[in-house]
């Protein structure tokens, strides 16, 4: 299934697109993305990076640690993608700043060893302490 998807921030300056099917999408109550977006968790998308494609506006970007590099726009705030030294040629995108966030339901949480002791889902979807990918055992 080839898709398009497009997204971007509040105030418009900023336009992207995605396309094809993202190899992940998942929900980080992590610590880092909390204080970023001032939100108890962030929902991700994640692409190739040769699957997202900047349409319109300058992203500002800084970086939360050193392999991390996160972008956000400068206009309104807000926060668009995150890049990990790591994991060179894939970016993650922020579910909600997508057009239509229901195209990209999450199927897991991470980070909940970070995650504030009143938020509740309740959505039965499985949940890591750590990155998904935490080695097993
Ligand atoms: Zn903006
Ligand atoms: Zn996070």
């Amino acid at each position: 299934m080839s898709s398009v998807a497009e997204g971007g921030c509040i105030c418009g300056a900023i336009r992207y697109r995605v396309t094809g099917k993202p190899t992940n999408s998942m929900v980080c109550h992590c610590q880092t993305c909390r204080r970023v977006a001032a939100s108890p968790v962030v929902a991700w998308v994640t692409f190739p990076t040769a699957q997202f494609q900047l349409l319109q506006g300058h992203p500002t970007a800084f970086h939360t640690s050193q392999p991390v590099r996160r972008t956000f726009c400068a206009a309104c705030g807000t926060p668009l993608t995150y890049e990990h030294g790591d994991s060179v040629g894939f970016v993650d995108v922020t579910t909600c700043s997508l057009d239509d966030p229901e195209s990209f339901p999450p199927t897991h949480h991470s980070w909940l060893s970070h995650d504030l002791a009143w938020v509740r889902f309740g959505d039965c979807l499985p949940t890591f302490q750590e990155w998904r990918h935490e080695p097993a055992g």
